[in-house]
This record gives C-alpha cells, sequence and structure tokens, in this order.
C-alpha cells in the first residue's frame, strides 16, 4: 500500500507525535476531545525526509494527497481553496516532534490574492480586516519562503504610520492597508525579480517546501544541538483553516498557560489582545491585556476557555501553554503543549500534580528535565535585570551560573583582588592548571578559546563555578592587560557580567541573587532517590569540593585526581624538586615532604564523605604540566635543590613531548618512579586508617585507582608495589583496614583485553574523556577547531566529549563488562569522565548494567534524577 503522507485533524491523536509533530498531534487530539479548533490536515514528518530524500522536492504522490486533503477541508468547511466568491483562507504551520519555540515560522491567509481580497473587501463588508489579512500574508509569505527579510517590510509599515499620523497598527485604515499590499508586493518584486505568486496551489506548496526547508537552517541546527534533537527527526506541516482575531474589536487573540511558567503558581497566565492576528500579542505591536481582563470584554468566550482549560489540564495530567483566537466572540483553540517552564516552576507543578493526584512519584520524577536542575545550583541574574541588559557577546555556557565582577588577566592578580575583597571575572585566552587558585578566587571566568571540555570549563563545572568559554570574538592582549568586545575596549578593573548558561556576556554589572533549595527541590531528589538503581557518586579533588558534593548527595568518590593536590601551596615547591631531581634518593627526599600533604587531604576527603567509597586516582598528567615557566620560580627551584638555573633548565626541556597526552603519563609515571606511587599509597593508607581509628562506626575502604592502563602487565607491576608498600602500612599499624585497587579503562586496548585486566582489578571506572579521544583519536584540548565543521557537515550532531558516543565508545564499554564481569564476579564498574553527568550518557549507563556514576559535585542532582529516570 501507498504511505500515507497527509492526515486530516480528525484522524490522528496525540499518540501519533513522530509521525504528526506534537502541534499536529495536539491539534488532532483537541478535535478529539471535541474542543472548538479550526479544521485542518498534516502533513508527516516522514514527508520532509521524504522531500530531502528527493533531493528537496515534494515528490507527486505527497504533492497528489495534500490535494486531497485540501478537497477533504474544503468539504467540511464549505469554502473553497482559491476561490473568489468564498474563499478558504489558511495558515502554514510547522511543528516538530519536540516544540521548537520560534525556530520555525508560521504563514497566516494563505489562498489570497489580489481577485480575491478584493471580492472578501466587498462582501465581508469589513475591508480592513480583508486588506489586512492580505498585507500580512504577503509579509509573511515572502519572509518565510522567500527569505526577504522582516525588515523592509516593517519599516515600510512605520513609514506609513508616520505618513498617517498614527502610532499603532490598528489605526491604520482599509486604504493604508490596501496601499501597504501594494507597497510589499513592489518589495517583493524588486527583491525576487517576479511577481507575488497569485495562484493559491503554487502558494500553498511554496509553504510546505518551505517549512520543510526551514528544518534546515542555522538557527535551527543550534537549537536541536542545544537540545539534543535529532536531525533525521524532520518537521511535519500543518495546514489549517483561518480563525479571524482581526475582524475588529469584538475579535482577538491570546496566549496563556495553566500554571505560572516562572513559578508554577496554579492559576490562568497570559495575555489577549483584542482585534488581532498570529504573533500580535508576543511580537509587542500593542500592549496586550492580562487574560483575567478578558473576562470583562468577552465573558462568554472567556467561560469556554477557562472550561477548555480544564479539560485539557485533566486530559495531559500538565501545565498546558495553549494560542487560541476569538471570532466575533467565538473561541477557536489553535495550540496546545506542556509548556516550558524555569527549573523552578517544574519542580513545584511536578509536586503540586502529585499532591492533587493527577501524577504518580515516578511520573513526577520524569516530568523533570535533569539538564535544567543546574540554573537552581548556582547564584542567578535578577530576572528583570537580566532582560534590560543587550549582551556584547557570546561564548560557550561552559559552565552555569551568573557572574559579574571586575576584569583581571591573570591568575595572580584574581587571588590578589579577590584577597582585597574584589569580586573578579578572570579572562584569559584559555586557562592552565596553575591557573586553579586564581579560578577559585574568581567569580567567574571567561576564556577566548576552548570548547565544553576545555580545562576552564571542565574545571569551572567541577568547582560549580561561572565559566563562558571560547568567545573567539574577543581580541585579547594579555601582555597589555586589556581586550576588545563588541566595538569596546575593557582594561582591568572593568566591569563585565557573563551568564554560564546562554554564554552571554554583558557590558556592566548585573545584579545576581543567591540560588535557593525551595522545599520542592528536595521532594523531588527524595523521590529520585527512592527509584533509582544506580548510584552517583563524585568526581571531588578538594575538601570543600567533597563536603559540597556530600551535601547535593554524592555517595562518595568516583575520582579524586591527586595531581591537583600538588598545587596548594607550598605542595607545588616539594613537587618540582620531585620532579627534577636526578636520583631515586633526591626523589624521594622530595616525596618526602609531598606525602604529609597528601595525606592530610586524604583524611579530609574520608571526613566529609563519613565513610562512604572513596577512589583515588594516582598521578595522572605528563609531569612537564608542573615544572616552572617564570624565571623566578626555577631559580627558586634551582636554589632548592642546590643545582644551576640552567640545569634545572635542561631537565625541563628534557621533560619535553611531541603528544604529551600519549606519552609519559598514568601508570607509566608508576612503571618509571615506582616511588611516586609508593608515597602515594603510603599518604592513602595512613590516611584510611586515622580516619577509620576516629570513627568507628563508618566503614572506610579506600579504592585506589591506577590510571591509563593499556595492559594487563602494567597493571600487575605496579599493583605489586602497590599492594606490599600498603600492606606493610596497614600490618605496621594493626589495623584491618580493607582497600581494593582496580584500573581506569580509558585505553581502547584495556577495553578489548578486559578479560585479562578484570582478573587483578577489583574495579573498573570508565575514563570516558580519555576513552573518546583515544577511541576517535583526536585530541579533546584540538577538536574545538574543527567541531563546528563536523556540525555543518551533519557529520556529528554533539560533541562527543559532552555527550557519550554510545555506538562506538559505548561498545568498548559493554565490551569491558562484559568481558571483566564473568572472570570477577565481585568487579565493581563506574564512569568518571564528563559524561558521568550528561542525562542521556547517564541513561546509557544505566542500560549497561554500570553501578555508579561520578561526576562533578554540581552536577550530582542532576546525575540522581536521570538515574531515576533511567530506571523509570
Ligand atoms: P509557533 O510555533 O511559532 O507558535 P504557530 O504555527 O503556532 O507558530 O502560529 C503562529 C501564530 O499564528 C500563533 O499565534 C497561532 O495561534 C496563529 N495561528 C496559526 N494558525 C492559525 C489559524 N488557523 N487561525 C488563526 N491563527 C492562527
Ligand atoms: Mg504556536
Ligand atoms: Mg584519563
Amino acid at each position: 500500500m501507498a504511505t500515507k503522507w497527509v492526515y486530516m485533524f480528525t484522524e490522528g491523536n496525540a499518540t501519533m507525535r513522530n509521525l504528526l509533530g506534537g502541534k499536529g498531534a495536539n491539534l488532532a487530539e483537541m478535535t478529539g476531545l471535541g474542543l472548538p479548533v479550526p479544521q485542518g490536515f498534516t502533513v508527516t514528518t516522514e514527508a520532509c525526509t521524504q522531500y530531502y530524500e528527493d533531493g528537496r522536492k515534494i515528490n507527486d504522490e505527497i504533492m497528489g494527497q495534500i490535494m486531497d486533503a485540501m478537497a477533504k477541508l474544503e468539504e467540511i468547511t464549505g469554502k473553497k481553496f482559491g476561490d473568489k466568491e468564498n474563499p478558504l483562507l489558511v495558515s502554514v504551520r510547522s511543528g516538530a516532534r519536540a516544540s521548537m519555540p520560534g525556530m520555525m515560522d508560521t504563514i497566516l491567509n494563505l489562498g489570497l490574492n489580489e481577485e480575491v481580497v478584493e471580492t472578501l473587501a466587498e462582501a465581508s463588508g469589513n475591508p480592513r480586516w480583508a486588506w489586512d489579512c492580505y498585507r500580512r500574508f504577503i509579509q509573511m509569505y515572502s519572509d518565510v519562503v522567500m527569505e526577504v527579510g522582516k525588515k523592509y517590510f516593517e519599516e515600510l509599515i512605520d513609514k506609513m504610520k508616520e505618513e498617517k499620523g498614527v502610532t499603532q497598527d490598528v489605526d491604520l485604515t482599509a486604504e493604508d492597508l490596501k496601499t501597504l499590499a501594494g507597497q510589499f508586493k513592489a518589495e517583493y518584486k524588486e527583491k525576487i525579480g517576479s511577481d507575488f505568486p497569485s495562484d493559491a496551489k503554487e502558494q500553498l506548496m511554496g509553504a510546505v517546501k518551505a517549512v520543510f526547508r526551514s528544518w534546515d537552517n542555522p538557527r535551527a541546527n543550534v537549537y536541536r544541538r542545544d537540545n539534543d534533537i535529532p536531525y533525521s527527526w524532520g518537521t511535519a506541516v500543518n495546514v489549517q483553516m483561518m480563525a479571524f482575531g482581526n475582524m475588529g474589536d469584538d475579535c482577538g487573540t491570546g496566549v496563556a498557560f495553566t500554571r505560572d511558567p516562572a513559578t508554577g503558581e496554579n492559576g490562568l497566565f497570559g495575555e489577549f489582545l483584542t482585534n488581532a492576528q498570529g504573533e500580535d500579542v508576543v511580537a509587542g505591536v500593542r500592549t496586550p491585556m492580562h487574560i483575567s481582563e478578558m473576562e470583562d470584554k468577552f465573558p462568554e468566550a472567556f467561560a469556554q476557555f477557562k472550561s477548555v482549560c480544564k479539560t485539557l489540564e485533566t486530559h495531559y495530567r500538565d501545565m498546558q501553554d495553549m494560542e487560541f483566537t476569538v471570532e466575533h466572540g467565538k473561541l477557536y483553540m489553535l495550540q496546545t503543549r506542556n509548556g516550558k517552564r524555569t527549573a523552578q516552576a517544574a519542580l513545584k507543578i511536578a509536586c503540586d500534580l502529585v499532591d492533587e493526584g493527577m501524577r504518580t512519584e515516578e511520573e513526577a520524577v520524569a516530568m523533570i528535565d535533569p539538564r535544567n536542575l543546574d540554573t537552581l545550583l548556582h547564584p542567578q541574574f535578577d530576572t528583570a535585570a537580566l532582560k534590560a541588559a543587550t549582551p556584547m557577546g557570546k561564548g560557550l555556557g561552559a559552565s552555569p551560573g551568573a557572574a559579574c565582577g571586575k576584569v583581571v588577566f591573570t591568575a595572580d592578580d584574581a587571588v590578589e583582588w579577590a584577597a582585597r575583597g574584589e569580586k573578579v571575572i578572570l579572562v584569559r585566552l584559555e586557562t592552565s592548571p596553575e591557573d586553579i587558585t586564581g579560578m577559585k578566587s574568581a567569580q567567574g571566568i571567561l576564556t577566548v578559546r576552548g570548547g565544553m571540555t576545555s580545562h576552564a570549563a571542565v574545571v569551572a563545572r567541577g568547582m560549580g563555578e561561572c565559566c563562558v568559554s571560547g568567545c573567539g570574538d574577543i581580541i585579547m592582549d594579555e601582555a597589555n592587560k586589556k581586550f576588545t568586545l563588541g566595538g569596546k575596549e575593557f582594561h582591568e578593573g572593568d566591569a563585565i557580567s557573563i551568564d554560564g548558561s546562554t554564554g552571554n556576556i554583558y557590558d556592566g554589572i548585573i545584579p545576581t541573587v543567591d540560588a535557593t533549595i525551595a522545599g520542592e527541590f528536595g521532594r523531588i531528589m527524595d523521590w529520585a532517590d527512592k527509584y533509582r538503581t544506580m548510584k552517583v557518586r563524585t568526581n571531588a579533588d578538594t575538601p570543600e569540593d567533597a563536603r559540597k558534593a556530600a551535601e547535593l548527595g554524592a555517595e562518595g568518590i568516583g575520582l579524586c585526581r591527586t595531581e591537583h593536590m600538588f598545587f596548594g601551596e607550598g605542595r607545588i615547591d616539594a613537587f618540582r624538586e620531585m620532579i627534577c631531581a636526578e636520583t631515586e634518593e633526591e626523589r624521594e627526599k622530595a616525596l618526602e615532604k609531598v606525602l604529609p600533604y597528601q595525606q592530610s587531604d586524604f583524611e579530609k576527603l574520608y571526613e566529609a564523605l563519613e565513610g562512604n567509597p572513596v577512589t583515588i586516582r594516582f598521578l595522572d598528567p605528563p609531569l612537564h604540566e608542573f615544572v616552572p615557566t617564570e624565571e623566578e620560580d626555577i631559580k627558586k627551584l634551582a636554589e632548592a635543590q642546590g643545582k644551576t638555573v640552567e640545569r634545572i633548565k635542561e631537565i625541563i626541556d628534557s621533560l619535553h613531548e611531541f603528544n604529551p597526552m600519549m606519552g609519559h603519563r598514568g601508570c607509566r609515571l608508576a612503571v618509571t618512579y615506582p616511588e611516586i606511587a609508593k608515597m602515594q599509597t603510603k599518604a592513602v593508607i595512613r590516611a584510611a586508617i586515622n580516619v577509620q581509628k576516629a570513627h568507628p562506626g563508618w566503614k572506610v575502604q579506600p579504592e585506589i585507582m591506577i590510571p591509563l592502563v593499556g595492559d594487563i602487565k602494567e597493571l600487575k607491576y605496579v599493583k605489586k608495589f602497590v599492594v606490599e608498600t600498603a600492606d606493610a602500612e596497614i600490618a605496621a599499624a594493626g589495623s584491618d583496614l580493607e582497600y581494593e585497587v582496580g584500573t581506569m579503562i580509558e585505553i581502547p586496548r584495556a577495553a578489548l583485553t578486559a578479560d585479562e585486566i578484570a582478573a587483578e582489578a577489583d574495579f573498573f571506572c570508565f575514563g570516558t574523556n580519555d576513552l573518546t579521544q583515544m577511541t576517535y583519536g583526536f585530541s579533546r584540548d584540538d577538536a574545538g577547531k574543527f567541531l563546528e565543521a563536523y556540525y555543518d557537515a551533519k557529520i556529528f550532531e554533539n560533541d562527543p566529549f559532552a555527550k557519550l558516543d554510545q555506538v562506538g565508545v559505548g561498545k568498548l564499554m559493554k565490551m569491558a563488562i562484559d568481558l571483566g564481569k564473568p572472570v570477577n564476579s565481585k568487579l565493581h564498574v563506574g564512569i568518571c569522565g564528563e559524561h558521568g553527568g550528561d542525562p542521556s550518557s547517564v541513561e546509557f549507563c544505566n542500560k549497561l548494567g554500570l553501578d555508579y556514576v561520578s561526576c562533578s559535585p554540581f552536577r550530582v542532582p542532576i546525575a540522581r534524577l536521570a538515574a531515576a529516570q533511567a530506571a523509570i
């Protein structure tokens, strides 16, 4: 049988969202509920896909079905499409599966031409309305179909209003609108080079094509990427008989929510505008009235609308966002959907729906978009102030939150300024590990280079600090402590504000308010914990991070990157001595100095987690990352070691690697310098013994994690002296402490030989940052350079460092689990890459049967919720 490409509203329902798009499915559902919906039909999303497959053409079969549906619509409405005497006018509206607000445009009043409008003006006795419809149609069609650009038409309207001495569109007369329509058509001809189409069928096909085409426009592509909407879905097209809100003062159009989308408060919330059409309400052509004022003007329509609201909310069991029109006092429903809402409102509405008996706890948990929680956990801009501000630039929203302060250009300045009580934003080309204390001291971080997984982004998210990364428009002059953005030069001390959610950058200070975790938030999280099966741990390197994470519900540490502990005061010097040591003796002497710092850090971590498991990863990065770069520091190091500056420089040079990420790092460090791993083992075990002693009620159980293992022999070799060192410590202390030794799976070879590795490892933890970069063979620090081109070419839809590549990297993970578990039944498995906090990746991990995900502290609530949704 031939494919059905077109459905009348009477043939569809809400479950057909994939085929009919959200708008079409809901128009059909409302029709089925007996609500007053202007009738029409939906061209399916499959037709959109077909259009692209056919080389951006609507094939004859689809065209034929559209015309058949139009004939049926003529029958239903008793009007004729393209007819002069009794014309059927329609809207052509896009509608994807997931609502993509404002992404694709709508055309109203299609079916008009010069002849039809003349007759309509006369027959209706309402020429103003007829010409208003026509000029709107030309305007929208030109803009959407021919991409002529809205602004030319708006200029013409403004000119006309000025000539006529009026300020409002509604004050223009029929004659004015007729003149405008003429001007519009002339404008069209000038820009396009042909006459404005007068044939209704030609108009219709042009419009349908335009909607299909708009699925691939740059705005839509960016929105889809930001919102995880696959390109392959396509959009449907709805063709619907017009209802007219612009026929006079007993007409109008409105939008309303059944609950307040900002706060979640139960009660009608919305706006209404008399004698208006389409987007007039939201476009701000005139100030609309509050929805409650509609009651006086249109008591009957309002009463009916209220009852429709109740019907829809009870039916969909969620807050509805609706569009409607009143034509001569009669109500028409044009759209309903589950309304977009702030994170705060989402929590309140979900709880209220449970209390009202409309939803179960599981459903309430499933209703919250985990990604939205982010905004609740960081300071936020004052909403009104933010609305009034215009961004002067935009980067990537790398770590959410709001920050404002004075610009500083170095980490040291950030520390210094903050110490004197100044709020600062650290602006840098990019950040590196030695900037960490400076980053901490700043309110926010702004970088010129770097993507979502750049150093700045990862560290900022880890710290829960606002970060906008990769704002390439900034012209940076670090040497002279200034930069240019949006045509303005900024110097040290100038105030800016950055929004880590949107990536927007503002000139000056926008006031912020502290994030509060309201009661509903706790309720939802409790429910999430009740229904999830996977544990959630955190990636934390400092006691503060660990405490914060525990507060946010972390059930352990899945990754403590010990190298971050070496940057603190006093430590870096000792650590550098270790790196520049030339004999084992020298090295051990330096390590002796580092040991107490590490031990006390670990003690604090165990304390913060109160007996929950703590995974400590042994030293991982290439050593050259730690060496001094400043002349002064090099001198200091030379003195401390009794060496010449030249010798230190030689040693530093010798650490240079061509590809450090695939160089001397991870367990390779432990193989070449066993004393480092031994020192870390001592610190881990001594700390655990001490904390266990202080808290007999806890079960302190360190998990030692050896990074970057690719061959079982590496693990065996390192594990041997780790175990010897640990056991000696435990015996010496007369303790019965238990510990585990496991490994990261982050090199493809480890996944491929996981059966061998599982024989030696107590646990696997997927380091998906490295695993992704090693599997794809491109570096996460460099991928930003070409990912944009990959998005444009549709090679990638997402950043594989932000959203797990389930097909390739995921296959390696699955393979590692399938190979490892049968060998070692006690093997526990987690993930600690950036993906551990990404909801769709969490869902995937749940499917793979992971025991836990581990993510940065501020993502813990997101992961808890995502884990619950995966389990429900
Ligand atoms: P969007 O998805 O951007 O909201 P819509 O397709 O919903 O676009 O339409 C834009 C505006 O036009 C809305 O205000 C809608 O209510 C109005 N509209 C669409 N179709 C009709 C119609 N058949 N009659 C009257 N108004 C319509
Ligand atoms: Mg709409
Ligand atoms: Mg790694």
